[in-house]
Order: structure tokens, then C-alpha cells, then sequence
């Protein structure tokens, strides 16, 4: 079975990213999808990047160097939130914004703060997505996907992470962090990136 490895500590990607590539195909055969930890890959990544593609194909190329990469199909991404207002802050900061532990809760306040009296139409902003993939042969393919909305005036909602109960969606008028894992999934930029991902690596396997 062929190995697909995602180069990410993060459990809650892992479980996204299984319920999005539960149906992948290689030549026939359903993946065994692993962690990096499930892999054996102790990686410490600097993502110094100027991109989020290049962040993601960092993160991708180390895993598949590293002992336990080989002959595997090696997925990372890298994500963040941009805000118009802010010349597309926190953007491929969006981790490191205040500082790596500075709790969610601050950085949101943070962001709301420095949005304050902004009206409506100027608090734009999306989520955005990179998936980078190294495949057996050194080949490497990228995606990029975005989720368009606009900053609220408070958090709102539990569910999700990050600067999700700040982020509102045209779609619902709700923060992703008051929809569910699947509404979540449907319309989010890390779901239409690796959606589009796996297309591409489905049609690499069928050359
Ligand atoms: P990464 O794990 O290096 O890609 O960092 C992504 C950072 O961007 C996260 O730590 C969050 O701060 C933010 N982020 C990315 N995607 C989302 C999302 O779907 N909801 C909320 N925050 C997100």
C-alpha cells in the first residue's frame, strides 16, 4: 500500500485531512495515510519561507528527506489569515503573531482592537492554504486555497481553533468557529486545497 505521509503535529489536521483523503485511489488501491510521528519522522521544520507555498514545500521536502520519508507521497501545508485592512496581516505569521504562546483569546483581542471602528466593507479577509506534495520521485506539486470573509466585532463560537471566532463567512454570517467539522470542512481553505491536491496526485498515479 502506498504510503502518504502529512508532515504535521497538529491532530486536528491529521483528522482532517483522513476524512478528506479517506477515498484516495493509488493505481487502484486505497493509501495508508500516516502523521509524521506514525512515520517516525522527528523533524524540527524552520519554516523561513516567504510564501505559503514556499512555507508548505519547506515543510514537505524535509519530511521527505528525513529517515522514514522515503518512497512515501510527503503532503505538508501552511496557512494563515490574511486582513485586508491590515496589509494582509498576520498572514505566514499567523502562528508566530504575538508570539507563539500568547494564547488565541489575546490575539484575537489583539486583532479586534486594531480593527476598532473599521465598518464592515473594510475588515475583509480570508484564510488561505498551501499544500505542498512530494512525491517518490522527487516530483513536487502545490495548491492553493482561499476562504473569503470579513473579521466580526467579537469571538464568537467554541468549535475550530485559531482565529477561527473572529473569522465570519458570507455563507452562513457565522464565525467558523460556530460551524460544524463538516460545514467547516466544505467550505475551508485547507479543505478546497488538499480536495484539489488530492485530484492531482489521483491524476498523476493514472499516467
Ligand atoms: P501553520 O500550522 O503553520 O499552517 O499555521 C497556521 C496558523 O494560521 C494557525 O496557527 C492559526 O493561527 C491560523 N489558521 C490557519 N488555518 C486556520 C483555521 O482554519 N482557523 C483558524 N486559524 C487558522
Amino acid at each position: 500500500m502506498q504510503k502518504i505521509i502529512f508532515a504535521t503535529g497538529n491532530a486536528g489536521k491529521m483528522r482532517e485531512i483522513r476524512m478528506i483523503l479517506s477515498d484516495l485511489r493509488i493505481q487502484g488501491s486505497p493509501a495508508e495515510i500516516l502523521s509524521m510521528k506514525e512515520a517516525g519522522i522527528i523533524e524540527d521544520i524552520e519554516e523561513n519561507g516567504r510564501s505559503f507555498v514556499e512555507n508548505a514545500v519547506i515543510k514537505a521536502k524535509a519530511a521527505a528527506n528525513a529517515p522514514g520519508g522515503q518512497g512515501a507521497v510527503v503532503l505538508a501545508d501552511d496557512s494563515g489569515l490574511e486582513i485586508d485592512y491590515l496589509n494582509k496581516e498576520p498572514g505566514i505569521y499567523s502562528a508566530r503573531y504575538l508570539g507563539e504562546d500568547t494564547s488565541y483569546h489575546e490575539k484575537n483581542g489583539n486583532l479586534l482592537k486594531r480593527l476598532e471602528g473599521v465598518p464592515l466593507k473594510e475588515r475583509t479577509a480570508r484564510f488561505v492554504c498551501a499544500i505542498a506534495c512530494v512525491l517518490p520521485d522527487g516530483q513536487v506539486l502545490t495548491e492553493q486555497a482561499t476562504v473569503e470573509g470579513w473579521i466580526g466585532y467579537e469571538e464568537k463560537g467554541a468549535n475550530g481553533f485559531g482565529y477561527d471566532p473572529i473569522f465570519i463567512v458570507p455563507a452562513y454570517e457565522r464565525s467558523t468557529a460556530e460551524l460544524t467539522e463538516e460545514e467547516k470542512n466544505e467550505i475551508s481553505h485547507r479543505g478546497k486545497a488538499l480536495r484539489a491536491m488530492k485530484e492531482q496526485i489521483e491524476r498523476y498515479y493514472e499516467k
